[in-house]
């Protein structure tokens, strides 16, 4: 819902953001420049639908009627108690609404914010974080942050890929590897070779490899192995 809205190209860009993240019941309260403007219109792309059917009423007390949550929104504090929820957990709040009642997103005028008034008609309060020294976001941009936020709760979070780990067998196996392909080449010496194979590991712990990237590992020793003498065994 947008209350008093007084520029009609900040109307079209929350039209069009709205349809960018799947969201279409416009409500204008006592707007002050009308859906049907051309620039309004022009600023909305492909998005004039839900210019063409938002819903123009008189007042919030009654674009709110039937509504179970109402969530307010403010780029600064003022005598609302209620502790400030970010975009995110607004999203979640508004989305774990368990009747099929209605829920409402509210948003000020461009000029002066919602008032304290229309904030006493809603029951929980968003405030986009910002930097201190300037917190008043454009109207539409401060609608494209709560709609991400409402089109990506629920979406799950793609499952990273997990690589196979390598078994200690293997790992083992790899040191070992490693440790007679250096003394071999002359790399590593008997008597140090232990404090800087410990070296090898700690890397190698940082740096968790897969299987794959210690199979990798091992084709290159294997091919030193090749290459400085071809009676060293694996
Ligand atoms: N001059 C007004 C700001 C109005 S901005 C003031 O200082 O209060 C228009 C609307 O965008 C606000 O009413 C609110 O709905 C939204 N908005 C802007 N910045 C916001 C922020 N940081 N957090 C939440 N909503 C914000």
């Amino acid at each position: 819902m947008l209350v008093s809205t007084a520029g009609p190209l900040n109307l079209g860009a929350v039209a069009r953001v709205m349809k960018n993240f799947a969201l279409s019941r416009l409500y204008l309260v006592a707007p002050r420049c009308l859906p049907e403007d051309e620039q309004a219109l022009r600023m909305a792309v492909h998005a004039v639908d839900i210019l063409e059917q938002a819903v123009t009423v008189e007042d919030l007390r009654t674009a709110l009627s039937g509504c179970e949550r109402v969530l307010g929104t403010t780029a600064r504090p003022r005598t609302v108690s209620d502790p400030f929820l970010v975009p995110r957990s607004g999203a979640e709040w508004l989305l774990t609404s368990t009747s099929d009642s209605e829920v409402a997103y509210v948003f000020g005028p461009e000029d002066r914010g919602l008032s304290n008034q229309e904030l006493a008609m809603c029951h929980r309060f968003v405030q986009i974080p910002t930097a201190d020294a300037y917190s008043s976001l454009n109207l539409a941009q401060a609608v494209a942050v709560c709609a991400y936020e409402l089109f990506m709760y629920g979406v799950p979070a793609p499952l990273p890929v997990q690589p196979t780990q390598p078994t200690s067998d293997e790992l083992e196996g790899f040191y070992e590897h490693l440790e007679k392909t250096l003394l071999h080449i002359g790399y590593l010496q008997e008597h140090t070779a232990a404090r800087k194979l410990e070296k090898f590991r700690r890397l190698l712990n940082r740096a968790q490899p897969s299987a794959e990237e210690v199979a990798l590992l091992r084709g290159i020793l294997r091919q030193v192995n090749w290459a400085s003498s071809d009676t060293m065994a694996d």
